[in-house]
């Protein structure tokens, strides 16, 4: 990829740029990633705070993991779409929700999370690395 990416939700309400290439690309199969965007798994690109800046205004809503770290998830106010999470126990590290990104065709995951809770159908790469919680 070249260096950084931008993108935004929906309406356009919320935008990000990012000057940095994702420190970590992954995709998440766990119940609570399913749930907060919908899809039956969730990719990241998770990035330094301080490499990106988001505009617009966010909602969030906070719950535990079951590692026991609160995640603090950011949506946009007016359509919905997931935007980026944040885990207490990294919080300078957010997880852009790759779907949000313009022009992604760079996104490769490096691992795929939760892999055991996958629904059956989903396929997934077996080169990669398949974890059964997220990495901390
Ligand atoms: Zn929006
Ligand atoms: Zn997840």
């Amino acid at each position: 990829m070249s260096e950084g990416f931008k993108g935004g939700c929906l309406c356009g309400a919320v935008s990000f740029e990012c000057s940095a290439e994702p420190m970590f690309q992954a995709n998440c199969h766990c119940d609570d990633c399913r749930k907060s965007g919908g899809g039956v798994y969730a990719s990241f690109a998770f990035v330094d705070e301080s490499t990106i800046s988001i505009s617009g205004e966010t909602g969030s809503y906070e719950h535990l993991s079951d590692s026991g770290s609160t995640m603090t998830r950011h949506f946009c106010k007016e359509c919905g779409s997931p935007v980026f999470h944040q885990n207490s126990r990294a919080p300078t590290r957010l997880g852009v929700r790759v779907g949000l990104i313009d022009a992604a065709g760079w996104f490769k995951p490096q691992a795929n999370v939760y892999a055991s809770r996958r629904i059956p159908s989903t396929p997934i790469d077996p080169e990669i690395k398949a974890f059964d919680k997220m990495r901390s």
